[in-house]
């Protein structure tokens, strides 16, 4: 923790103005250097440990321990990472067009939901049509520093995908192919040597031997809008796939109870599996359900976010498709009762989750930061060297945090709305209305002890 910092990174144009301190910071040059410095004083979310984090030239310059009496009311956290954003901000990332600054504006208003980093997704197109997108955001994700920060990699969902009503979901099937081997090479060359993620469904025909071929490649292979047999899966996991795109999603309203894509998954081994933490695309019963039936590190969140996230309820362009989008934050096709992305917030998927799932939010950030960061090997953050993107959560006692401040290579980005007794107040009234009562807290009082854990997992307190 005490390494010496890495050679500073050049300040960019906006770190050239002074920064406002931090709560809980003093602000002050640390070193004969021109550019200005913060220090953070902090306690880390996971390991609960009072932390005093300097920040020089918008990366980590040091993390000390301190004495754990260090009286300090805010909380360290690493910036969230969603690996699904279809667009965000009133931007379609989907569009024949997208700007260099609309694509800031989406990078910027994920920033004030607590997001400093997320995969920019693409959907079912003509595959020449993906493969130009593709190309087109790269060249402006290429421009701007900023940028580069932010997007982190590239997900592909579609158009392997299953062509079954209800599994396709929102895609459209007149785009759906297989995945040829000069597909997944296609791919590759479109993204250059960027991280990549692919959604497809293995039982497409040559998906097993594509599966091996895009690890050879260098891309991480994710199963999703798919029907496949247990048989299947294990064999596309033998290949190399090693996640689930959404469980509970991209699937039909109405399944099989005996055996249905669900039980597949939960019933598989060696899957990362996402979720969309908003208490609508999954149930609250099934979302914790998944959590006590999956290994505590093969759950991770994503918003699966389109335009309207971060925007006005309304009608909203997803691709060539208009969607609605209604005060639930659920985006629907016009008239039907298929799921098509959704309006969360990566913030607001914090605190719903931790509200599904009563249990602290570190639990859920960790969920929404490390952990997918550790599955696609991306740096983790909060460690020296790194850029400084990190939240600092104020929090007193056991109450829910009051107030988030998300920080950008040390830069603060504002206003943030944090949303979290809205949120947990969102999810109560979901389970209310639910067909089936509430589970009840086990301990019968209503309250429940606090869950920590450390960076290598988590774990249960003492008693
Ligand atoms: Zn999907």
């Amino acid at each position: 923790m005490r390494t010496p910092p890495p050679t500073p990174a050049p300040p960019r144009g906006s770190q050239r103005k002074r920064r406002k301190p931090a709560p809980g910071s003093r602000q002050g040059p640390l070193s004969s250097s021109q550019s200005s410095a913060s220090v953070v004083l902090a306690r880390h979310y996971l390991s609960q440990r009072p932390l005093r984090v300097t920040c020089q030239n918008g990366r980590i310059a040091s993390i000390e321990q301190l004495a754990e009496a260090t009286p300090t009311d805010h909380w360290i956290a690493p910036g969230l990472l969603d690996l699904q954003i279809n667009g965000y901000a009133g931007v379609d990332f989907q569009a024949e067009v997208v700007s260099l600054d609309a694509l800031l504006t989406a990078a910027r208003g994920l920033r004030r939901a607590g997001c400093t980093r997320f995969l920019a997704t693409l959907v079912t197109d003509a595959w020449e049509r993906m493969l130009d997108k593709l190309g087109r955001l790269r060249a402006l994700r290429n421009r701007s520093p900023e940028l580069t920060a932010a997007i982190a990699g590239w997900h592909i969902e579609g158009p392997f995908l299953s062509e079954q009503p209800g599994y396709c979901g929102a895609h459209d099937p007149g785009c759906m192919c297989d995945p040829l081997p000069e597909r997944i090479r296609q791919l590759r060359a479109a993204a250059g040597n960027d991280l990549l993620l692919l959604t497809l469904a293995p039982e497409r025909r040559g998906a097993i031997e594509a599966i091996a071929l895009a690890i050879s490649l260098g891309i991480r292979i994710s199963l999703g809008h798919t029907n496949a047999s247990a048989e299947r899966i294990s064999e596309a996991i033998e290949a190399g796939a090693s996640g689930f795109t959404h469980l509970g999603n991209g699937c039909p309203q109405t399944l099989d109870r005996h055996d249905n894509i669900l039980w597949r998954v939960l019933e598989s081994s060696g899957l990362t599996v996402s979720m969309i933490p908003d208490g609508r695309h999954v149930s609250p019963p099934l979302f914790r359900l998944a959590h006590r039936l999956l290994p505590s590190g093969a759950l991770v969140y994503i918003t699966d976010a389109m335009a309207a996230a971060g925007a006005p309820p309304g009608r909203y362009a997803l691709g060539k498709m208009q969607l609605e989008v209604g005060d639930d934050q659920v985006v629907r096709m016009p008239g039907q009762p298929y799921y098509a992305g959704s309006a969360l917030r990566p913030l607001d998927g914090v605190w719903r989750a931790a509200a599904m799932t009563r249990t602290p939010w570190p639990r859920a950030w960790w969920r929404f930061s490390q952990r997918p960061a550790q599955w696609l090997g991306l740096p983790t953050g909060l460690a020296v060297g790194q850029r400084a993107d990190f939240c600092l959560l104020k929090q007193t006692g056991n109450e829910m945090p009051s107030r988030v401040r998300v920080f950008c290579g040390g830069e603060e980005a504002g206003p943030i709305l944090s949303r979290c007794a809205r949120s947990s107040r969102e999810i109560r009234r979901i389970e209310a209305s639910s067909h089936g009562a509430p589970a009840r807290p086990r301990d019968g009082t209503g309250r429940r002890r606090q869950v920590w854990f450390d960076d290598g997992g988590p774990r249960r307190s003492g008693r």
